[in-house]
C-alpha cells in the first residue's frame, strides 16, 4: 500500500505509481519489480516506481527511435512550440510540481519553481540552431555545415534537484531534434515522471520522451551501454561518472559529464563580510549542502579570518532545520547512506585537527527523530590537503583556510581534483580580474555564490567537474554534431 504524507496532500494527477513512461505508454517493469520512493524527512513512503532494467531501456530506446524521424523532421520552429507549451504547463502546476519535490526531497519550499522559466530560453533556441557558409576553393562550389541531431539519445540525471535537471537535459535534447531516454535517480524520481506527463498533455509526442526508472547498476548501466543510444549526458558523482564513460567508450559513444565540486570562496581583506556571510552560509545550507556548486571551503586572507569565522559561526547557528512542511532553511539529507556519509566526513574533521566551529551532530528536537538530519556545521584552521578540505561531502558542512596572499589563496583555491564554481569576494575591480582569469572553475563568481546568475547561462565544469556545457545555447549545440555539405555545379561554364 501506497502512503501518502499526512501533512500535505500530492496531487494525485502528478503522483505516478507503480509505472514509468515507455513510447506513450505508461507501464510497469518488465520485472514486474517496484522500487518505494520515500520522504527522506519522515521515511513515508510517497509511491513506488518500477525497477526497470536492461529489457526496459531496450524498449525505451524502441520506442524513441519510432518517433524521432517525426520529430527529428519536424520544422524547427513547431518543436520549439511544444517546448513552451511544456512550459506553460510547468508553470501551470508550479505549486504541485515544487510540493512533489519537495517531498520525495523532504526539503522546505523555495518559493515557485524556475523551470518553465529555464525550458522557455531552451524553447527559444530550437528554430536558432544553425550552421554555417564557407569560403571554397572554386566559384562553381557551395560549402556549408548543418548542426544535426543525434538521434537517440540518454540522460541520466541524480536525486539534488530533479526537476531541474530533468527539465534542462530533457529539454535542450529535443530542442536539438533528437528524442531521449531519460533514468531518474531512484532516489527522486517522482518529479521526472510528473515532468514527463506534463510534456505529454502538452502535446509533445509519444516516444519523444521516454523514462525508465530503476538503480542505477541496473536501469542507468543499461543507458550508456546500449549501442542505438547515440550520445549521453551524465550528471552525479565522478564515481559513477567514470563508469558511465567507460561503457560510452566500449561503444565510441560521445558524452558529457557534470559531476561534483569542492566548490572555493576566497575573501580578501577588502571583502564586504557583511553581504558575504550569508551568502556563503546559504551556499552551504541550501538543499542541505546537496548542491554540485555549494561553495565548501572558504579560503580567507589572515587579516580578516577571525571575524570571518565569528560571523560564519552566528549566521550558520541561525539556521533552521526540519522537515518540508516547516518554514526552516534546512531539510534532512536524502537517504541513510548519505546521512552515514556526510556523519562520517564530520568524524574525518574531528580526527584532522581542525577546529569545530559550529554543529557536527544530529540535531534533536520535534518533529526531527525519523529524518535524516545533520547540524549545519563549520570547520575553522582546515588543513588544505585533508580530506574534509578535498573531497566531495555533498552536506552541510563547511571549511575555513586562512591563507597569508593572494598566491598561496590561488594555490589553496585550485588545489583539488575539482573545478565546479569558484568564488571571489573584493572590492577590487583588479583582484577580481586577475581571480576571474586564473580561477580553475567552469563558472566564476565575484561577489556571489553558486555560479548561475543568468538563466541562459552555461554551466558545466573544469578537471574532475566534468566537460561539455549544460544549459543556455551551448547545450543545445551539445546535443548536436554537424555535418559539412560540398555542392558543385555539375556542369560549370566553359
Ligand atoms: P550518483 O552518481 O550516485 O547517481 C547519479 C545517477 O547515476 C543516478 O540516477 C544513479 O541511479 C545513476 N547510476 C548509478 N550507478 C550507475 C551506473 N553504474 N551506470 C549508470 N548510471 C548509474 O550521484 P548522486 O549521488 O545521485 O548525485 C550526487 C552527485 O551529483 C554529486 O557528486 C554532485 O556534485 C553531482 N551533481 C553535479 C551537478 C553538476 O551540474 N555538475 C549537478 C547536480 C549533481
Amino acid at each position: 500500500m501506497t502512503l501518502t504524507s499526512e501533512d500535505t496532500a500530492l496531487d494525485p494527477d502528478l503522483l505516478l505509481d507503480g509505472v514509468h513512461l515507455i513510447g506513450g505508454d505508461w507501464v510497469p517493469a518488465r520485472s514486474g519489480q517496484t522500487i518505494d520512493v520515500v520522504n527522506p524527512a519522515n521515511r513515508a513512503v510517497l509511491a513506488r516506481v518500477p525497477r526497470g532494467g536492461a529489457e526496459d531501456v531496450d524498449a525505451a530506446v524502441a520506442a524513441a527511435e519510432g518517433a524521432l524521424p517525426a520529430w527529428r523532421d519536424l520544422d524547427a520552429a513547431s518543436r520549439g512550440r511544444h517546448l513552451f507549451a511544456w512550459a506553460d504547463l510547468i508553470d501551470a502546476h508550479g505549486a504541485e510540481l515544487d510540493e512533489l519535490e519537495r517531498q520525495e526531497m523532504g526539503r522546505p519550499s523555495w518559493g515557485p519553481p524556475r523551470m518553465g522559466g529555464q525550458l522557455r530560453y531552451t524553447a527559444g533556441l530550437a528554430d536558432k540552431v544553425q550552421g554555417q557558409s564557407l569560403p571554397t576553393f572554386s566559384p562553381d562550389a557551395l560549402a556549408l555545415t548543418l548542426r544535426e541531431p543525434y538521434g537517440v539519445v540518454g540522460v541520466i540525471i541524480p536525486w539534488n534537484a530533479p526537476g531541474p535537471q530533468f527539465v534542462m537535459e530533457v529539454g535542450a535534447a529535443i530542442a536539438a531534434g533528437n528524442t531521449i531516454v531519460v533514468k531518474p535517480a531512484e532516489d527522486a524520481p517522482l518529479t521526472p515522471l510528473a515532468l514527463a506527463k506534463l510534456a505529454l498533455e502538452a502535446g509533445i509526442p509519444p516516444g519523444v520522451i521516454n523514462v525508465v526508472t530503476g538503480y542505477g547498476a541496473e536501469a542507468g548501466a543499461a543507458v550508456p551501454s546500449h549501442p542505438k543510444i547515440r550520445r549521453v549526458g551524465f550528471t552525479g558523482s565522478p564515481v559513477t561518472g567514470r563508469a558511465v564513460m567507460e561503457a560510452c567508450a566500449k561503444n565510441l559513444t560521445p558524452l558529457h559529464l557534470e559531476l561534483g565540486g569542492k566548490s572555493p570562496q576566497v575573501v580578501f581583506p577588502d571583502a564586504d563580510l557583511e553581504a558575504a556571510v550569508p551568502q556563503m552560509t546559504f551556499s552551504i545550507t541550501l538543499n542541505t549542502g546537496q548542491v554540485c556548486a555549494a561553495g565548501s571551503r572558504i579560503v580567507v586572507h589572515r587579516s580578516v579570518h577571525a571575524e570571518l569565522v565569528d560571523r560564519l559561526a552566528a549566521q550558520m547557528q541561525q539556521v533552521t532545520v526540519g522537515p518540508w512542511h516547516r518554514p526552516v532553511a534546512m531539510g534532512p539529507l536524502i537517504n541513510a547512506t548519505q546521512h552515514e556519509r556526510v556523519l562520517g566526513y564530520i568524524d574525518v574533521g574531528k580526527e584532522s585537527g581542525a577546529e569545530l566551529v559550529v554543529g557536527g551532530g544530529v540535531p534533536r528536537g520535534d518533529g526531527l527523530a525519523d529524518g535524516f538530519f545533520v547540524e549545519p556545521t563549520l570547520f575553522d584552521k582546515v588543513d588544505p590537503a585533508s580530506r574534509i578540505a578535498q573531497e566531495e561531502i555533498f552536506g552541510p558542512v563547511l571549511s575555513v583556510i586562512p591563507v597569508d596572499d593572494e598566491e598561496e589563496a590561488l594555490a589553496v583555491a585550485n588545489g583539488t581534483e575539482y573545478g565546479l564554481v569558484a568564488s571571489v569576494w573584493t572590492r577590487d575591480v583588479g583582484t577580481a580580474v586577475r581571480m576571474s582569469r586564473r580561477l580553475q572553475a567552469g563558472q566564476v563568481g565575484v561577489n556571489s555564490v553558486l555560479g548561475a546568475p543568468a538563466i541562459g547561462a552555461p554551466w558545466g565544469g573544469y578537471k574532475s567537474s566534468g566537460f561539455g556545457r549544460t544549459m543556455g545555447a551551448d547545450a543545445v549545440l551539445e546535443w548536436t554534431q554537424v555535418k559539412t555539405v560540398s555542392l558543385r555545379d555539375a556542369a560549370p561554364p566553359g
